[in-house]
């Protein structure tokens, strides 16, 4: 995700038990993560650490196939030198100031694995962090908009009016632990939109969803005055 501008939002919150869950999530399911091809590791360890990775493109043909695609969890007891050097490159490839954005997601560097990079603007530093095979639990009821744009889709920013305000997000950390946390705002909606990345939805969808719903409420409306 490129950048934040304006989320409006107030401080009482009403967090609902609506579950939108994006995959089932069970104890011991990383276990029976495949592991990665081989392309995928010629392509992960074919830089440093510290070397960003191209930001692969929707307005590419090839590119826009994998990113629509559903990325895979990992297997956090396997191939940990590979799932360690994604997450270098990763981190390096957000924060290249040739292309800075303030979240990314594993697809957007040709790998369909479930892997993040989020900057924490609710941690004293903000600080990019790395989360393992995240799933969000749940969603508050409570929206807020956002202006949003997407490291894989040059020149397009748009306000989407639809992310929920708080997240219950459920995630590993590359040393294995399992975490569950609340995030709120702005970064509740950066993991939103990485997140989405893993299911191969862009933040476009969100804006012809919108779209959609507002031809309906016309369509509806018409039907009335009819
Ligand atoms: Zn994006």
């Amino acid at each position: 995700m490129r950048l934040l501008i304006i989320s409006f939002t107030s401080i009482l919150l009403i967090f609902s038990c609506i579950s939108r869950e994006s995959r089932n999530h069970n104890p011991g399911w990383q276990y029976n993560a495949p592991d990665y091809s081989d392309s995928q590791k010629e392509l992960i360890h074919a830089g440093k650490s510290k070397e960003p990775m191209r930001i692969w493109l929707i307005t590419n043909k090839q590119d826009s196939i994998l990113l629509r695609t559903k990325s895979k969890d990992i297997n956090l007891t396997k191939e940990q030198k590979t799932t360690k050097l994604l997450s270098e490159r990763l981190l390096a490839t957000v924060q290249d100031p040739e292309n800075a954005g303030v979240g990314i997601a594993a697809p957007q560097v040709g790998i369909l694995k479930n892997m993040i990079a989020v900057q924490r603007f609710d941690k004293k530093g903000e600080p990019f962090e790395i989360y393992v095979n995240p799933v969000i639990k749940q969603y508050s009821k409570k929206t807020q908009f956002c202006l949003e744009g997407c490291l894989s889709i040059p020149k397009k920013m748009d306000t989407t009016k639809n992310r929920a305000y708080a997240i219950l997000l459920e995630y590993d950390r590359m040393d294995g632990s399992h975490e569950i946390e609340m995030v709120e705002a702005f970064t509740a909606v950066i993991f939103q939109h990485e997140i989405d990345h893993l299911n191969g939805i862009l933040f476009t969808d969100h804006l012809d969803l919108e779209i959609e719903e507002a031809e309906e409420r016309l369509r509806k409306a018409k039907g009335k005055n009819d």
